[in-house]
């Protein structure tokens, strides 16, 4: 008997055995998996062998080893603010909805009819800023405040009335960070970004816009209402980053009249972790919805005029609009946001108020008691946070290091001290001590019958806030704990079925891979605290680092980027940068395949590069002989070529070594998006076969859950003579200039999930991983290939990781249409395959290695079930309007009526005999895009508004 602990992991995660996958491969005609391979990639790329042929570790020991790293990180009081607050996160959110899978592991809502339960949520997040800021649309979430105030600066260039300007003026009260990647996004579209005191400005005319920090990065709280009417009056727009717990005791930036609130929804329950993930926010005018980045949860009807919700406006967004789009971000926070909107759904008003009244309360009996002291206390208003001036601010870090607190560095006479829900007396006396020398200490309890508002009179909210119902409803644990269940009970998670969406990859996201993050030693780091105290940090990535380069075959990494957008973006500005460090800053040219994901010329026009698109063959690759002539045409202002591998078609195109010699021959840089990188770990290596830069998707490839449309993380794999022009960021980095995100490590507290994949899979099992996942395309896509035409395959018919069904026949034949097939699934409990993208009108399907043989019949059992019923509607037997595919989804309610369909209830909603065991029922029955769009609703109506009903 052997007492080493086996290594199990790996056929946890891989669903078919070894057995079903002989048969699988045996039905593809081959004995051996490697054979199957051998015929799929190509030649020329494959073997690269920078992958390591290692074992990975049991479940238990990689979580010994990663417990070790983490209790190298040291948690120390943090009174740094900036941003970041400790936060206490109500247990039954933490265990229902953030240990969740129902939550994490379900994908962005874009099929609303399984996704009820979390657009309420997100719904009740947007009700919640909306209120917050008194501005009455509000987006779904963003990715960080320093990325949201970026998006806010394009915004309002997109929209002020001052079309000349070209400087947006940024004042210097606000975080750092956010400085930091505004300037960074200003540079490639010709913005410059003017940082100064707004009080000290005389006029406007320069400016399309204006950002304030309220309350200021100092802690001060300044009426901006004149200076608002200033801006307006040459056309400027103002956005202000607004604390969403001081806006509870505070007149709301609506209310004075700003144009865009943004911000961080991190203090509502979310921990630091060391810099994120967390969810921003948006809001603005009604006026301007149209234009707002990011996602809008909106309130429609369904079929049966019941009301639902939906994404809504997505007509602005870049899979439509591509390089015209309002901003390229794809993923967002939604978990996050989740987290935020159940933290004030606990709370509801009194006890968001509560608590906010308590942190300031706090806040002034720390600084009256610092006064006593005769500390110099500079600003005279404030909400949470103080600037103290003094002589040495060295040697006070230094002591207050050593009573294990952290106050936030301001520069040699200034330190900063914020505090917040968590704070208690006991720390209040310790800080004073620090400032105290041989004085005596003042008494907290006589301060505290002491103590008053130090809000300005006139900035006090008059408001109520949350009058909504939903906020005041479920205060009590029980109550809580059902709201939650009845919302994750609406929706179709993996926790349910397998969700196989092309070009997504939604795969397991296995229990040893969440634990770490919500670990106090990775959760309640401040991202700016000393990089002494996150020691644990730094080794984690740097050995998530170097799994990465073996993965990818680059030779550096930056974890920065928090979505894969976002990787796109550093990786194009790694490109510009290159150029510009060889004096060739004119290269401005991104050639884009058609087929590109809309991300890509959304991202390329925010670095200021045109965007080219090359054509694709009747095969789904690209054109070479379109791309050698538009190489050929734009040489010298040949920037880069993106694309997709293997392609968006799914497919291992053979050419690519040679498309990329050709961008190189004509000085070009290639960018190769790496969503698609679960077909290629350990087979074949982007950074070996030509591409200079890459993001990877580690909510996709590596394992972080989507979490309902985020978090992400999107780093980016960099060649050697790219490395220098990786983002850089103030805290932490050798780089300060070109940040991209407001952490220094992006969303640090989720990394752990890809190291322990990693650890777990060891460099074979991943291999396996995508060997496997290759087999389960091919099984599907032969399996269903009789029903419904592949509509790309490689020359010896097989395909990548990844098959498209072309369904488009069916509506010339019959009528039937992709939304049909896919509202059709749900009957069976599935969710639909990608509908129409990368080709409108077809469904993508991506199993993954995760999905056993037995899901995989199951699914195959649905759409071949889904063929039948077409071929009856094509032959008359079902009628061409009135049938199962039409009024798909089938709701419970519809049964309990008078059925006057031509079809029976039980070909309804058991068309599968196996359904009687194992029934999913959506929420709602199919959703009306159009009618949302045209009554755009995208917050809860007040209680008062039910009442005039
Ligand atoms: C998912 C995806 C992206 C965008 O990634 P996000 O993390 O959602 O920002 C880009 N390209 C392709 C091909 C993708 O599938």
């Amino acid at each position: 008997m052997n007492f080493n602990q086996k290594n199990s992991f790996v056929k946890r995660h891989i669903g078919p055995t070894e057995s079903e996958q002989s048969q699988m491969l045996q039905s593809l005609g081959y004995s051996q998996l490697d054979a199957l391979l051998a015929d799929i990639i190509p030649d020329a790329i494959k073997n690269s062998n920078v992958l390591a042929a290692t074992d990975g570790v049991s479940e238990e020991q990689a979580l010994a080893e990663l417990k070790a790293l983490a209790q190298k990180n040291q948690i120390f009081s943090s009174h740094i603010g900036q941003g970041y607050y400790p936060t206490h996160t109500p247990a039954p959110i933490l265990r229902n909805l953030l240990e969740n899978p129902a939550w994490y592991t379900a994908y962005t809502p874009y099929q609303p009819e399984i996704s009820q339960g979390r657009l309420e949520a997100l719904f009740n997040f947007q009700t919640l800023i909306s209120d917050l800021t008194a501005l009455p649309i509000s987006n779904a979430s963003l990715l960080d405040e320093a990325t949201a105030c970026a998006e806010a600066m394009t915004f309002c260039k997109r929209l002020s009335k001052n079309k000349t300007a070209q400087q947006f003026f940024a004042s210097k009260h606000c975080h750092p960070q956010t400085l930091a990647v505004l300037h960074t996004r200003a540079a490639p579209l010709g913005i410059e970004v003017v940082v100064g005191d707004e009080f000290e400005l005389s006029n406007f005319d320069a400016f399309f816009g204006v950002l304030l920090q309220y309350p200021a990065s100092t802690g001060a709280v300044h009426d901006y209402a004149a200076l608002v009417e200033q801006a307006h009056s040459v056309g400027a727009l103002v956005a202000v980053s607004a604390d969403l717990l001081a806006l509870t005791m505070l007149k709301a930036p609506g209310e004075w009249g700003a144009d865009v609130a943004i911000g961080t929804a991190q203090r509502f329950g979310v921990p630091m972790g060391f810099g994120g993930p967390h969810a921003a926010y948006f809001a603005t005018k009604d006026a301007y919805k149209r234009d707002m980045p990011g996602r809008v949860v909106g309130l429609s009807v369904d079929r049966l005029g019941k009301p639902a919700l939906r994404l809504a406006l997505q007509t602005r967004e870049q899979h439509i609009r591509r390089e015209k789009a309002t901003s390229n971000i794809c993923t967002a926070q939604v978990l996050l946001a989740n987290i935020a909107s159940m933290f004030a759904v606990y709370h509801g008003p009194k006890g968001l108020k509560q608590i906010a009244e308590r942190v300031h309360a706090i806040t002034a009996i720390l600084a009256q008691g610092l006064k006593q002291l005769g500390v110099s206390v500079l600003n005279s208003s404030y909400f949470d946070t103080l600037t103290i001036q003094v002589t040495d601010a060295a040697t006070l870090h230094q002591q207050a290091r050593q009573q294990r607190i952290n106050l936030r560095e301001i520069d040699v006479q200034h330190v900063g001290i914020s505090l917040d829900e968590t704070t208690m007396p006991e720390q209040v006396v310790v800080l004073w001590a620090l400032f105290a020398k041989d004085q005596s200490l003042p008494s907290f309890d006589k301060l505290s019958a002491e103590v008053s508002t130090q809000l300005p009179k006139n900035l006090l909210r008059n408001s109520a806030i949350l009058t909504h119902a939903v906020f005041n409803r479920y205060h009590s644990e029980t109550e809580l704990m059902r709201y939650l269940r009845q919302l994750a009970d609406k929706d179709l998670a993996l926790d349910r079925s397998m969700i196989p969406l092309g070009s997504c990859t939604m795969k397991l996201n296995a229990a040893s891979e969440m634990l770490p993050i919500t670990w106090p030693e990775f959760s309640q780091l401040h991202p700016f605290a000393p990089i002494e105290q996150a020691q644990g940090y730094v080794a984690m990535i740097a050995q998530l680092k170097e799994m990465l380069c073996a993965a990818t075959g680059y030779d550096a990494i930056s974890l920065q980027p928090n979505a894969g957008s976002q990787g796109e973006y550093a990786g194009l500005l790694a490109i510009r940068d290159y150029h510009i460090s060889r004096g060739e800053g004119q290269r401005n040219i991104c050639l884009i395949p058609q087929s590109a994901h809309g991300t890509n010329p959304a991202t390329a026009s925010m670095a200021g590069m045109k965007v080219v698109v090359v054509a694709c063959d009747d095969n789904g690759n690209v054109d070479v002989a379109d791309l050698t002539a538009k190489a050929e045409q734009h040489s010298s202002h040949l920037a880069a070529l993106m694309i997709t591998y293997p392609s968006t078609h799914g497919v291992f195109e053979h050419a690519v070594v040679e498309i990329c010699d050709l961008i190189h021959a004509h000085g070009g840089q290639v960018y190769i998006d790496g969503a698609n990188m679960n077909a290629m770990v350990g087979l074949c290596a982007p950074g070996q076969f030509g591409g200079d830069v890459s993001h990877l998707n580690l909510h996709k490839t590596f394992c972080i859950p989507h979490g309902g449309g985020g978090p992400g993380v999107g780093p980016i794999g960099v060649k050697a003579h790219l490395k220098a022009f990786m983002p850089g960021h103030q805290q932490h980095l050798d780089r300060s200039v070109g940040a991209v995100s407001a952490a220094p490590f992006g969303s640090a507290s989720i990394l752990p999930i890809t190291w322990m994949y990693i650890r777990m899979m060891g460099g074979k099992g991943l291999k396996q991983a995508s060997s496997v996942a290759i087999l389960n395309a091919n099984y599907i896509a032969k399996r269903l290939s009789a029903a419904y035409p592949v509509l790309y395959s490689g020359d010896k018919g097989l395909v990548a990781h990844e098959c498209i069904l072309d369904v488009r026949g069916f509506k010339e034949q019959c009528g039937i249409t992709v939304d049909d097939i896919a509202k059709r699934l749900i009957d069976f409990g599935f969710h639909a395959p990608t509908m129409s993208f990368p080709v409108a009108g077809t469904l993508m399907v991506e199993p993954t290695e995760s999905e056993s043989l037995y899901e995989l019949e199951r699914f195959i059992a649905a759409m071949l079930k889904i063929a039948e019923e077409i071929a009856q509607v094509t032959d008359q037997r079902l009628d061409a309007n009135d049938n199962p595919l039409k009024n798909a989804p089938h709701i419970a309610e519809e049964l309990a009526g008078e059925w006057t369909h031509p079809y029976t209830r039980q070909q309804a909603v058991y068309p599968l005999p196996s359904l009687l065991a194992n029934k999913y029922w959506p929420a709602v029955g199919r959703v009306d895009n159009v009618y949302g769009d045209r009554n755009l609703v995208c917050a809860c109506p007040s209680i008062s508004a039910y009442e005039d009903e």
